[in-house]
């Protein structure tokens, strides 16, 4: 396994695997690595010749006053090994000073679809995503980029910007890695004191509850939103948004009909944490 920091070391490896016309799959991430990103290192590992791993927490993505950018979790040591366990090819590690050098003045930006959801609670937070991974994607060309599902918001946005700008990458999104109550795998979890981690698995029920509630007849955008907040309420958990959209357009949806997203977003003190479910509606 490599372990790559600077730009040159990195274009020169994918140009020799590019002239070799090996495939490339590559995962970006923000470290503190959990089984959630090895689910995604996995498929890589199955489907491609190489796997680019990225480990980098974009400044940029986060609110600089109300956000956990400084306390982010990190790893390095750990995050390596457990790349190496699962036979990662390249561990790229850029620093802020290489991917925003004095001076930097560009952005990607994609409308619409950051209008809902964590795009409505976290300006600006997209298109700090959108930058950063039209970076990374340039850097590392790969044939697949594979995100999880988990962020579904995000993948969509990705998606769309790919398309949009022709990169020349396909998108894979992965299933949520879940623990066995339920919760999301993420690398906030670790802010969550005793009591909250018990309390957390909440999201998963509510969302749980919500798909049957549908699949029992309801197909009232209100009604369904009114039960899960419910049950949050119920946690010391505080409702930061729940949405029912349309999969596609992200946009709200009432009465219910076709491919639905419910996505909510809950803080329990600092860890903000987020899940969604799909559901069909006849
Ligand atoms: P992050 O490090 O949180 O920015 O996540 C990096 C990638 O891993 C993103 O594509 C996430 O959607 C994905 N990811 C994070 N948590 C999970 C999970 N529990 N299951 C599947 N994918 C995940």
């Amino acid at each position: 396994m490599q372990i790559i920091k600077s730009f040159k070391s990195l274009r020169s490896q994918i140009h020799r695997l590019k002239t070799n016309h090996k495939s490339i799959g590559f995962v970006p991430t923000m470290g503190a690595l959990h089984e959630g990103h090895l689910s995604l290192l996995r498929k890589s590992r199955r489907e491609n010749d190489i796997t680019v791993l990225s480990i980098y927490v974009n400044p940029t993505q986060f609110d600089p006053k109300k956000e956990d950018f400084s306390s982010y979790p990190s790893n390095k040591k750990t995050d390596i090994s457990l790349a190496k366990g699962e036979n990662v090819d390249i561990i790229f590690l850029p620093t802020t000073k290489q991917m925003y050098p004095e001076g930097f003045s560009s952005s990607i930006q994609t409308d619409h679809l950051t209008d809902s959801l964590c795009g409505r609670s976290r300006p600006g937070h997209f298109k700090g995503v959108t930058t950063i991974v039209g970076k990374l994607i340039n850097l590392v060309s790969p044939d697949v980029m594979y995100l999880g599902q988990k962020d579904a918001q995000q993948a969509i946005v990705l998606a769309q910007m790919v398309k949009d700008l022709n990169f020349n990458t396909r998108i894979k999104i992965c299933p949520t890695v879940r623990e066995t109550d339920g919760l999301a795998l993420s690398s906030r979890n670790q802010y969550l004191s005793i009591r909250h981690r018990q309390q957390a698995p909440v999201l998963y029920q509510a969302l749980r509850r919500a798909k049957h509630q549908i699949r029992s007849g309801d197909v009232n955008s209100r009604r369904i939103k009114q039960s899960i907040r419910k049950m949050i309420e119920q946690t010391d958990g505080r409702v930061d948004y729940i949405e029912c959209v349309d999969v596609k357009n992200l946009k709200p949806v009432n009465p219910l009909k076709g491919k639905i997203l419910i996505a909510l977003a809950v803080k329990f003190n600092s860890a903000r944490l987020i899940d969604n479910i799909v559901v069909n509606v006849r």
